[in-house]
């Protein structure tokens, strides 16, 4: 629908009055009660996003000879990103715009390297576990790359069935660290042994988990290999914007080495505009995501991501024995952020519905449907209302007053 372009301008004071009445109907996230979107690591951090964000915000991420500021910060989230997540020597990473870029970009190059490094023609593939981003749906629909999604064991990738509609037009395998519907961390060692072993690519999704599971392991959890410490992982997506608790707009994409790296820049000379270089899916880049994710890594550094993570993960653990305690089952055994449960006699979407009228704005997942929580630092001071809400909502709908809407939709 066209709207009219205001004939002349607002004051600023008076849009910003207005800007605050249209948030009136938004979910109350600063108060704690939503676990799907919003990573809410407390007003400390949010101040140094939004200060560090408008630092930058005219700047162009587009033009690293013009702006070297961001060019050098850049390299330094990309170095820390590495270190994290076990990169060689020769590892490189870019900084893109959200998961969903740094996917696309990862199957662009694993595209590009099996067509002129393999000499793979006609038809391709990709194999994903059942638990996979659809953001490798996307992109494979982007590129007419056909998708084969296999099933799961015990909510896990199951290297087996992957392995069986893996062929020689496969440009790229994934396993997820942890998947978004249930939280938990792929079998990626044998992936790793299977890419090795079939000589495929493979990427680890670790876009909601690449910035978190490295503290959780330094905090004493045991998290299994799941990085480049894996000598089969060719390349990785972490995201920035969401543990990484950095402005939105930002995530990582990391490859093993420049090479592989090299598939994914675009160069283009052949226009009368003269040479451009771009190595994400964007053009323009702004400046702000990428100072927001300096000043936020910086921050808090190894001691502060530590203890926010530590947080993240004591909520996780307390919300699990308490829905287990009010007759849930958790599904598998989360270790991060991320955690589903369902209830054998209870419809979760009824539970879900309950809980929203006491203002909780959380997700689902499907299969089996299960009510879903993705946790932040501060969550840990409403985990004791949600659990009694919870209880609150499992005896309304015990109660009969449970009638289950339609499909839950996010967006
Ligand atoms: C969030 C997420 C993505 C997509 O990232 P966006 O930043 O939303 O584009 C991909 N994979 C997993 C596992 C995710 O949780």
């Amino acid at each position: 629908m066209a709207t009219p372009l205001p004939a002349t301008g607002t004051d600023w004071p008076t849009l910003k009055a207005r800007m605050a009445e249209y948030a009136t109907g938004d979910v109350a996230w600063r108060d704690g009660k939503t676990a799907v979107y919003v990573f809410n690591a407390g007003p400390e951090v949010e101040r140094v996003q939004k200060e560090a964000y408008t630092a930058f915000m005219s700047e162009n991420g587009l033009g690293p000879a013009a702006f070297p500021s961001l060019a050098r910060m850049e390299a330094e989230v990309v170095g820390f990103g590495l270190s994290l997540l076990h990169g060689p020597e020769d590892a490189v990473g870019t900084i893109t715009s959200g998961g969903t870029d740094s996917i696309t970009m990862a199957l662009k190059a694993a595209r590009d390297f099996a067509r002129k490094e393999k000499g793979v023609v006609g038809p391709l593939n990709i194999v994903l576990p059942r638990s996979a981003h659809p953001a490798f749906d996307k992109a494979a629909a982007v590129m007419e790359i056909e998708v084969r999604r296999t099933p799961l064991n015990a909510y896990l990738a199951d290297p087996e069935a992957m392995a069986a509609v893996c062929d020689a037009a496969t440009v790229m395998i994934v396993g997820s660290a942890p998947s978004f519907p249930y939280g938990l961390i792929d079998p990626i060692a044998a992936l790793s042994d299977l890419a090795i072993a079939r000589d495929l690519w493979l990427h680890v999704d670790a876009c909601v988990g690449g910035y978190i599971a490295p503290f959780v392991r330094m905090n004493g959890e045991d998290i299994p290999p799941f990085d480049f410490e894996l000598p089969g992982v060719r390349s990785m997506s972490a995201d920035l914007h969401k543990y990484g608790y950095c402005a939105k707009g930002a995530s990582t994409v990391l490859f093993r080495t420049a090479a592989l790296r090299k598939f994914m820049i675009f160069d283009f000379r052949d226009w009368p505009g003269g040479r451009m270089v771009t190595p994400t899916l964007a053009g323009t880049r702004p400046g702000g995501a990428i100072s927001a994710a300096w000043a936020v890594m910086n921050f808090l550094g190894v001691a502060g991501y530590r203890e926010k993570q530590g947080l993240v993960t004591a909520t996780r653990a307390k919300i699990a024995a308490g829905a287990e305690a009010l007759g849930f089952s958790v599904l598998g055994q989360p270790k991060l952020g991320i955690l589903a449960f369902t209830h054998p006699e209870v419809d979760s979407q009824a539970v879900w519905g309950k809980l929203r009228e006491r203002g909780w704005f959380t997700s689902l997942a499907t299969e089996p449907r299960s009510l879903h929580l993705m946790l932040s630092p501060f969550h840990a001071e409403v985990a004791d209302t949600y659990l009694a809400d919870l209880a609150w909502a499992l005896g309304e709908v015990r109660g009969g007053d449970g009638a289950t809407g339609g499909e839950v939709r996010y967006s």
